[in-house]
């Protein structure tokens, strides 16, 4: 059945905003409810892809607290923090650290407005060795309470509305789709309409067809 043509323009000017360049890596988060917030502030930022390290014999829990956010943003899984470096840095991305260490840079301090990955560490132990060592940048979010840390969520929020603040100013935040590429876009805009038609086509090796103004499959594309 065909999209409904009102849920087909709030899917478009969801997608249109969406942000391929700004992204972020948890790392061994393993708190469902952690992991849930973190991925429903990705959706309210216009986050396009989270990335995980996530081991293959781990699974990663998501529960109501990401309210089905883990629909609309792409979970990209890496097997080590190594593999996960070498895979964001190849695509360009900047990486900045969360680290509470004395060569850590008050947050505000820095651009966010280009390729720009916030990596974030575990609850109870924050950055891995490797990641420490390997992040371009090392950043802290300043705090004046007892307690040394923020919850990973909150420290995720406030980094990526500070990214989105900054990119607002410059007049970069995406309202057409320009912040994905066209395949990617048009692609997405398919299997958020038709979540039902993936596997089929994805089956039989097919490219998903056109879709037309009002969101109907163009049976002749
Ligand atoms: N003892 C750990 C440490 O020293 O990093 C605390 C981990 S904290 C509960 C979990 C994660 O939240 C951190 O790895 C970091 O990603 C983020 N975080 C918490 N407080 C932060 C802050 N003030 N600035 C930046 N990131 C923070």
């Amino acid at each position: 059945m065909a999209v409904l043509p009102e849920r087909f323009n709030r899917i478009k000017s969801v997608l249109n905003k969406r942000i391929e360049n700004l992204t972020v890596l948890v790392e061994a988060v393993s708190k469902p409810h952690n992991l849930s917030a973190i991925l429903r502030t990705c959706d309210a930022a216009g986050v396009y892809n989270a990335n995980f390290i996530c081991a293959k014999d781990q699974v990663k829990t998501f529960n109501s607290t990401a309210q089905g956010s883990q629909k609309w943003v792409n979970l990209i899984n890496h097997p080590t923090s190594s593999a996960a470096i070498l895979s964001l840095k190849k695509k360009g991305f900047k990486l900045f650290g969360t680290s509470l260490n004395s060569q850590s840079r008050d947050y505000r301090e820095l651009d966010y407005s280009s390729n720009t990955c916030f990596v974030l560490g575990a609850e109870k132990w924050g950055l891995s060795e490797t990641l420490i060592n390997e992040v371009d940048e090392s950043i802290f979010i300043p705090m004046s309470g007892m307690v040394q840390s923020l919850n990973v969520s909150v420290a995720a929020s406030i980094l990526l509305f500070e990214a989105i603040r900054q990119r607002e100013i410059k007049g970069l935040i995406p309202k057409n789709g320009e912040g994905l590429n066209p395949t990617e876009y048009e692609n997405k805009l398919f299997e958020w309409s038709y979540p039902e038609l993936i596997d089929s086509y994805k089956k039989d090796g097919k490219t998903y067809p056109k879709l037309k103004e009002n969101g109907e499959i163009n049976l002749q594309s």
